[in-house]
């Protein structure tokens, strides 16, 4: 997979900005605040997935612009595609590839995929079971198209559902509704489990293999997906799955309704995570930690190219300077396979000794520096 190029029109600090990129790595270096994470953003856009740091779509759009447009030219799956993307002040986002309206964002990760890694990603073991269920839905997010329109359509119930619950004695009579959203919640939470159950397993395998290799010293990396109690078995059919959410809904229905919460399913869930043992969150030391994070990203970017065939585009965002020299080590030599974009204030330590083409992002423009 292969980003040739990139345009972006009045998009964030971009005014109009074209960029060729080489099949290998490609280094961005500049100051704070001159647009580095932006284009890493734009890339990531291509994937049809939602900024990471974008709390509206609108604030993709240069202040004062009424719409962003990026435009991407895409060698993927043997294929040349022109991707497009216009993305209005408010509304919804439009998607072209090669030239033809694509009716599901879901379809833009057919064609185009990344990882992304930046500094956050290193906390990822440390903070609470909310970074590792967006960890988790990002990914799967690229991988299976419908498991997006699942969790979307599950957290629009959860949201329903929790404001029934809040408001139960202002409004009693949506009381009568909240069957119903229990009922479809459980229905695609148990797509939503089966889904995670599936890639957690992969992951697990994945990760496991890189702490190994990164550690040194043969650290033992393990990953156990987290899920409903009364879920057995979370790889086991939807059917059963769905079955055992709702005997489980129904032992709870009491209590949610006295607490005024969602009390139970998948928007619980959690990766629980150990280093040779011990639960990393309580345990694991800073380094090992991070070993744990890269191990799990690098383990993404394996499940992606297992699942097409070809790496998915890399993008490192500052995230070489906050590592150790192993790791740093590590890093380069496995993105060597596929391409990478690396974003760094300055060019220094081993990103010297990688065959790179340079950048220098200056004030919302972008020019080569070799
Ligand atoms: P750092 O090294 O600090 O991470 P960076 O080069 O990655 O810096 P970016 O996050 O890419 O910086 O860019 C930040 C700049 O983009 C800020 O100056 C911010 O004001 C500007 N910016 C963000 N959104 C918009 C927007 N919608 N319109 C115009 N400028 C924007
Ligand atoms: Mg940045």
């Amino acid at each position: 997979m292969q980003l040739n190029r990139i345009v972006l029109k009045n998009y964030r600090n971009y005014d109009n900005q074209s960029l060729d990129l080489p099949a290998g790595a490609a280094i961005l270096a500049g100051e704070n605040a001159q647009g580095k994470t932006n284009l890493l953003e734009a890339v990531f856009l291509l994937t049809g997935s939602r900024s990471w740091r974008a709390a509206r779509r609108g604030d993709l759009v240069s202040f004062g612009r009424d719409r962003a447009r990026i435009e991407a030219d895409v060698f993927s799956r043997g294929r040349d595609f022109h991707m497009e993307l216009d993305l209005p002040q408010t509304g919804r986002m439009q998607a072209a590839v090669n030239g033809i309206k694509q009716k599901r964002q879901g379809d833009l990760a057919e064609i185009f995929r990344c990882v992304l890694f930046s500094p956050e990603d290193l906390y990822l073991i440390r903070e609470g079971p909310a970074a590792r269920r967006r960890f988790l839905d990002a990914a799967l997010c690229q991988l299976r198209p419908r498991y997006g329109v699942a969790l979307a359509e599950y957290a629009k119930l959860l949201e329903h559902k929790s404001k029934i619950l809040k408001m139960q004695e202002e409004n009693p009579s949506m009381l009568s509704a909240l069957p119903e959203f229990t009922a479809r919640m459980n229905q695609y939470g148990a797509a939503v489990i089966r889904y995670r159950a599936f890639y957690a397993r992969r992951l697990a395998e994945e990760a496991a293999k890189i702490q190994q290799a990164v550690s040194g010293c043969g650290e033992r990396l393990e990953i156990q997906y987290r899920t409903v109690s009364a879920v057995e078995d979370p790889e086991a059919s939807e059917r059963q799955i769905f079955e055992w959410l709702t005997e489980h809904a129904k032992s709870h229905e009491r209590a949610e309704l006295q607490s005024r919460q969602c009390l139970t399913g998948p928007h619980k869930d959690d990766l629980e995570i150990t280093v040779n043992g011990a639960a990393a969150r309580g345990f694991a030391s800073q380094g090992q930690t991070r070993t744990a994070a890269l191990a799990l990203k690098f383990a993404e970017r394996e499940i992606l190219k297992d699942d097409c065939g070809e790496y998915p585009v890399m993008l490192l965002d500052d995230v070489l300077s906050e590592l150790d020299p192993r790791r740093q080590e590590y890093l380069i030599q496995q993105t060597q396979g596929g391409q990478v974009i690396i974003t760094c204030c300055e060019r220094e330590g081993r990103l010297r000794q990688l065959d790179a083409a340079s950048f220098l992002v200056e004030n919302g423009a972008v020019r080569p520096e070799n």
